[in-house]
């Protein structure tokens, strides 16, 4: 249930609808929208009826209301205004700016993960991402370099001065995670991973929750609840691409998602068009397309080499493509009423 407070309801009013909704058993979740708070309620659904009665005598509440969408707090009946998610200082994804995630797929050593955060960032990357737990389908493919790896990220990251996102495997490394990147990716390997979910729900660390690779939209929101449902309010989704019976691509990027989801959740959207599509010369258009259906940022592979890169070199975009890109997103992103700001390398063009 949803109880909506009156405009400028006082603290102390809304302090005692949440002790009211705990001494029932159920489990409040305060949300401080721009125009009023609203408490949202998950618990037993037997006496909710009663328990939702007793709620409007309750001084400064104006409403109380039933959630209908069987993921109560990923849903916009919850929420109906979209999420923004702090990641530092400044910077926020899900508001007007659209963010750019981009780096390797892995991180491959430090000098060349440090080469490429200066890179993507002049060119106007937010945030640097690379893998150091990889999910490879062969166990004989690179695995990554573990917690040396997310080392390594953290350095390139503060010396090109972005944050850090790094895929997390197991729950054991979360420490790791914890100390040394800024957002955590759980992998469309690892969506419905319900242990994994629930330790990452416990910490307040924003959490990129990729799309599972077989997953229907409301499986995934599902995914989202769990996170939500323990505590982590900070859940950005990304959507990678699902398997269809079409083989030119590597995923079908699955771009009917972002306004489907825009209906029914308040969280923000991320695209992926690396994994989306499998080939680096699809990727531009389909990013152009994400943000045009309405995403809230995108994330791309980017490797100086990519006929050498340890992983996922055919999806990755050099340097000067990925400057295109960026060149070519900022119309887009005008068009749809949000603003990207060019990087270092094109302010001057
Ligand atoms: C990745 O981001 O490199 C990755 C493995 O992504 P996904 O989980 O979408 O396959
Ligand atoms: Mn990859």
């Amino acid at each position: 249930m949803i109880i909506v407070m009156k405009k400028g309801a006082k603290d102390d009013c809304i302090k005692k609808v949440v002790e009211a909704l705990e001494n029932e058993g159920y489990k409040p979740h305060t949300i401080y929208g721009v125009e009023r708070t609203v408490v949202a309620a998950v618990g037993d659904e037997r006496k909710k009826v009663d328990v939702m009665e007793k709620l409007k005598a309750f001084e400064g509440v104006e409403n109380v209301i039933p959630i209908l969408k069987p993921y109560k707090l990923a849903s916009k009946e919850a929420k109906p205004e979209k999420t923004k998610i702090k990641i530092k200082d400044d910077l926020y994804i899900g508001g007007d700016e659209i963010t750019i995630i981009a780096g390797p797929c892995s991180v491959e050593g430090e000098e060349i993960t440090v080469e490429i955060a200066k890179e993507v960032k002049k060119a106007g990357a937010h945030i640097l991402r690379g893998g150091a737990f990889k999910p490879r389908t062969s166990p004989y493919s690179f695995q990554g370099f573990g917690i040396e790896g997310l080392k390594i990220l953290a350095r390139a990251g503060k010396e090109a001065g972005t944050p850090v996102i790094s895929e997390i495997l197991d729950k054991h490394d979360l420490p790791f995670f914890i100390e040394y990147v800024d957002i955590i990716q759980v992998g469309a390997r690892n969506m419905q991973n319900f242990a994994l979910l629930k330790e990452l729900s416990k910490i307040n660390k924003p959490i990129l929750l990729k799309r599972g690779m077989c997953a229907t939209i409301d499986e995934w929101l599902f995914a989202a609840e769990y996170l939500l449902s323990g505590g982590n309010e900070n859940v950005i989704l990304c959507e990678r691409g699902i398997r269809t019976f079409e083989t030119s691509t590597r995923n079908t990027l699955d771009l009917n998602a972002i306004p489907v989801l825009r209906d029914r959740t308040h969280l923000p959207v991320i695209v992926d068009p690396s994994h989306g599509t499998g080939h680096w010369d699809y990727v531009i258009p389909m990013a152009k397309a994400g943000i045009a259906a309405g995403a809230d940022g995108i994330m791309v592979e980017v490797h100086p080499e990519p006929e050498k890169a340890l992983s996922d070199g055919p999806q990755s975009l050099k340097y000067e493509r990925f400057r295109q890109l960026i060149e070519e997103l900022k119309p887009v992103a005008e068009a749809v009423g949000r603003t990207l700001a060019l990087g270092e390398n094109n302010e001057t063009r």
